[in-house]
C-alpha cells in the first residue's frame, strides 16, 4: 500500500465505532437543542418525556419514550428540566441508580438556593452519579451552530469516570471541556450565565465618574467662566469642543491606569522581598481588569481623532479662520510664518498619530483571536513594550500640545489649572516611576523576586 492510501485511510471516518445512546429528559429548547446537536455528532439519543407524542420540533431520528423507560436505554442521562421540578426524578430513584445524571439547570437569580442545583439533585438521588456541565451553552447557540465565541464547557463533578464520560461527550460534539475540579465548583459555574459585564463594571464606573467631572469642568471654564468674565456665549462648545478636549484626557489618563497596577506590584514586590503573597484585593481586582480599561481607552482616543477629523467643517473654525484672514487683509499685512509654531503644531499632530497608530495596535492585540496566535513573550512585549511606548507618544502629545501655555496665567481661570494638565498627573508619575523601576540596581532584585528569590522567607506562608 503506498504512503497516499495509508493516509487516506486515517483520514477516513471510523463508522464502526459507534456511540452510545444518551437520553435526554425534557424535550424543551435546550433538550431539542442539544439532543439535535447531539444526533448530528453521531449519537443515538431516546427523550425521556412527560408526553411520548412525537411533535415536528423534536429531532426527527430521536425516540421519545416515558422516563423510565428511556432511563434504561442509557448510561448518561441528561436533566434538560427546570431545578423546581427535580422532586418528579424521586420516584425513578432506582432506575437511575449507577447512572451519570448530567445536570445543565441554571438560575433566575445569583446563590438563589443554599446549594447548587447539582448538589440539590446528587441530594435527591444519592445512588446516581451527578456531572454539571453545558449550562453555560445557549439553546439558541447549539441549535444555530454559532458558538464560536463560547466553546468552552465547565464541567465538574465527584466522580471522576463520569466526568471522563460527559467530557468524552463534550469533545465529540466539537466543544472544549473545561474540568472545574469537584461537584463543590457547580455552584460558581451556575453563577457564571447570571453575571453582567463583571469585568467591566468598575471600568465603566470609573469612565463615567470621570468623563462627568472632566465634562462639568470644561463647562465651568470654557463656557461659564467666559459668558462671566469675557461676555462671550460659547455654550455649543458643548457638542464638539467640550467632547474633544474630554476624550483625549481620558484615553490618556485610561491608559496610564492600565499600568499604574503594574507598578503598584512592583513596589508591593520590592518592599515584601517575595511574590508569594497574595496583593490586595483591590490590587487584584485592578490588574483583572487592565485589557476593558485599555479597551474604554482606545474608544476614547478613537472619538478624539474622529473629533479633531470633523475640526475643519465647523462653523466656529470657519469663522475664526476667516476672521484672521480679513484682518490680515485689512491691516494689509501678511504675518510671517512662526516655525516654532509649526514645528509644535507637526510635532504634536506627529506624535498623537503615532500613539493612536500604537493604541488601535495594542486594542487589536488584545482581541482573543489575535492573542491566541502569538506566544506568552510576544503577547508581553505588544501589551508592555510597546503599550509603554504608546503611553511616551501619547503623553509627549499632550505635552506639545499645551506645554506653551501651560505655564501661562492665562490658562489658570478662577486660579483651576486646565484639564490638559491634570490629565498629564497620572501618565507622568507612572513613566517616572517605571523610569525608576528599570535601573538595574532595581530592577535585579525586582527580576530575581518574580523568579522566585525571597528575601525574607518569613512572608511566603
Ligand atoms: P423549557 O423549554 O421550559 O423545557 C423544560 C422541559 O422540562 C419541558 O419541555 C418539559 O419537557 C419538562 N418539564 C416541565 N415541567 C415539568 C415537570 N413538572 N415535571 C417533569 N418535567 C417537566 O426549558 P429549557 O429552556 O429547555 O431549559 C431546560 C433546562 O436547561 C433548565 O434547567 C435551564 O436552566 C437549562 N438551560 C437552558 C438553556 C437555554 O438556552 N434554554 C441554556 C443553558 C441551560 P417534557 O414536556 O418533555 O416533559
Amino acid at each position: 500500500m503506498n504512503k497516499n492510501s495509508s493516509n487516506m485511510m486515517a483520514l477516513a471516518p471510523n463508522t464502526s465505532n459507534k456511540r452510545e445512546t444518551v437520553c435526554i429528559f425534557g424535550t424543551g429548547d435546550f433538550g431539542r437543542a442539544l439532543g439535535h446537536k447531539m444526533i448530528q455528532s453521531g449519537y443515538p439519543v431516546v427523550y425521556g418525556s412527560r408526553s411520548t407524542q412525537i411533535s415536528n420540533l423534536i429531532p426527527k431520528d430521536a425516540e421519545v419514550l416515558g422516563h423510565a423507560e428511556a432511563a434504561q436505554k442509557a448510561a448518561i442521562i441528561i436533566i434538560a428540566i427546570q431545578r423546581q421540578h427535580y422532586n418528579f426524578l424521586t420516584p425513578l430513584a432506582e432506575v437511575l441508580r449507577g447512572k451519570v445524571l448530567v445536570d445543565i439547570s441554571n438560575n433566575l437569580k445569583l446563590n438563589q438556593y443554599p446549594e447548587s442545583n447539582a448538589e440539590h439533585l446528587a441530594q435527591l438521588l444519592p445512588g446516581s452519579k451527578v456531572v454539571k456541565a453545558f449550562n453555560t451553552v445557549s439553546a439558541w447557540a447549539l441549535q444555530s451552530g454559532t458558538l464560536d465565541a463560547s466553546r468552552q464547557v465547565f464541567v465538574c463533578g465527584d466522580d471522576v469516570e463520569a466526568k471522563q464520560m460527559v467530557m468524552n461527550i463534550v469533545r465529540a460534539l466539537g466543544l472544549t471541556p473545561l474540568d472545574k475540579g469537584s461537584l463543590l465548583a457547580a455552584q460558581e459555574i451556575e453563577n457564571y450565565p447570571l453575571q453582567l459585564f463583571p469585568m467591566w463594571r468598575f471600568p465603566i464606573f470609573l469612565s463615567l465618574g470621570l468623563t462627568a467631572f472632566f465634562f462639568f469642568y470644561c463647562v465651568a471654564l470654557d463656557i461659564i467662566y467666559t459668558y462671566i468674565y469675557e461676555n462671550n456665549n460659547f455654550s455649543f462648545f458643548i457638542a464638539i469642543t467640550i467632547p474633544n478636549r474630554v476624550c483625549p484626557v481620558m484615553a490618556l489618563i485610561l491608559l496610564a491606569l492600565v499600568y499604574l497596577p503594574g507598578i503598584f506590584a512592583a513596589i508591593i514586590q520590592l518592599y515584601r522581598g517575595t511574590k508569594y503573597r497574595r496583593f490586595p484585593d483591590w490590587l487584584d481586582k485592578w490588574m483583572l481588569c487592565r485589557k476593558q480599561l485599555g479597551l474604554i481607552a482606545l474608544a476614547f482616543a478613537s472619538l478624539h481623532a474622529v473629533f479633531t477629523l470633523v475640526s475643519p467643517l465647523r462653523a466656529f473654525v470657519r469663522w475664526r479662520t476667516s476672521k484672521g484672514i480679513i484682518s490680515q487683509a485689512l491691516n494689509n499685512k501678511t504675518e510671517p510664518l512662526d516655525h516654532t509654531n509649526a514645528w509644535l503644531s507637526d510635532s504634536y499632530l506627529a506624535l498623537g498619530i503615532l500613539g493612536f497608530f500604537l493604541f488601535v495596535l495594542l486594542g487589536i492585540t488584545s482581541l482573543p483571536s489575535v492573542s491566541n496566535n502569538v506566544n506568552w513573550r510576544e503577547f508581553r512585549f505588544v501589551q508592555s513594550k510597546l503599550g509603554y511606548l504608546t503611553l511616551i507618544l501619547c503623553t509627549a502629545h499632550t505635552l506639545v500640545y499645551g506645554g506653551k501655555w501651560f505655564l501661562s496665567p492665562s490658562a489658570y481661570k478662577w486660579y483651576l489649572p486646565n484639564i490638559y494638565i491634570l490629565s498629564l498627573i497620572v501618565p507622568c508619575a507612572v513613566l517616572v516611576v517605571k523610569f525608576v523601576l528599570i535601573f538595574p540596581c532595581v530592577d535585579k532584585p525586582l527580576t530575581q523576586i518574580r523568579q522566585g528569590w525571597e528575601r525574607n522567607p518569613k512572608y511566603s506562608e
